[in-house]
């Protein structure tokens, strides 16, 4: 499942091609996405209109059109957005073809179709977006924000991180790498993290996501960018994906566990299960 950084590095790509394009055409799949505007929105909104810019919002790419209407996508389980020179080759699960003036098409596909493709009319704000939280680099993230928020509550660390209605863009896979750099347990209860912990975490937060989007994303699966290239971010996971295997760090066995019904991979020694502080 494409995580932040994997839709930055799409959003990136499309951006060196996109803005300045106007949608002279627009063809659809015989089956929707679970989430799609229908036909006659989509043509109403888009058809005619230019892409002026793109943008992010955690998970969710967005499509700024001239007349102030807005396309929001989300790519889903397995969706992907994909820029041809048209004709574009006859690809299966091709859901939305948007036809530009350049010649070339951009396509979303999605064989599992848990992606969302909708048009907002101008004016009105994305609904999914209100309930995005705080980009990991925004300056309003701060460890004294997250120790109020966090104070007394008792929910682990790992599901805290996946929620993006606090922190945008953090899937499982980052959400690993992330508590394996900060050496803090994925079953720690928030409310005992301390200020210092979550410096670690801001900063580790930063760090790895910043090295994935350089990188152009982890390729897990089949995550490919706009031009159908495979990230390269992969070989710098440290824990996701290592279960039985030594830590790079101090050589003990990394161990997988079930948190939400996703698998949570650590180390035992370098992120020590907690233990209540005194009182
Ligand atoms: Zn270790």
């Amino acid at each position: 499942m494409p995580e932040g950084p994997e839709v930055e590095v799409i959003r990136r790509g499309l951006a060196q091609h996109l803005p300045g394009r106007r949608i002279i055409d627009l063809a659809l799949g015989d089956k929707r996405l679970r989430q799609q505007s229908p036909a006659a929105e989509l043509q109403r909104w888009a058809l005619g209109h230019r892409i002026e810019k793109l943008s992010r919002r955690g998970k969710y790419l967005l499509l700024h059109l001239d007349q102030g209407a807005t396309l929001l996508v989300h790519l889903g389980m397995s969706g992907r957005l994909l820029l041809f020179q048209a004709p574009a080759p006859p690809l299966p699960h091709a859901h939305i073809i948007l036809h530009l003036d350049d010649g070339r098409e951009l396509i979303f596909q999605d064989t599992r179709r848990f992606g969302q493709f909708l048009i907002y009319p101008p004016g009105v704000k994305p609904p999914p977006l209100a309930a995005v939280g705080l980009d990991p680099f925004s300056r309003r993230l701060t460890p004294d924000w997250l120790l109020e928020l966090t104070q007394g509550h008792q929910r682990p660390i790992k599901n805290f991180l996946l929620d993006g209605r606090i922190m945008a863009g953090i899937g499982n896979i980052y959400a690993c790498e992330i508590l394996f750099a900060a050496r803090i347990h994925p079953q720690t209860p928030v409310g005992l993290l301390s200020r210092e912990d979550w410096q670690r975490v801001i900063k580790a937060t930063r760090r790895i996501l910043r090295a994935a989007i350089r990188l152009g994303g982890t390729t897990i699966a089949d995550f490919k960018n706009s031009q159908g290239e495979i990230g390269n971010f992969h070989p710098q996971l440290k824990v996701y994906g290592h279960a039985g295997e030594p830590c790079p760090i101090c050589g003990t066995p990394l161990a997988r566990l079930v948190q939400a019904g996703r698998s949570s991979f650590f180390c035992p020694r370098c992120q020590p299960r907690p233990h209540k502080p005194q009182g």
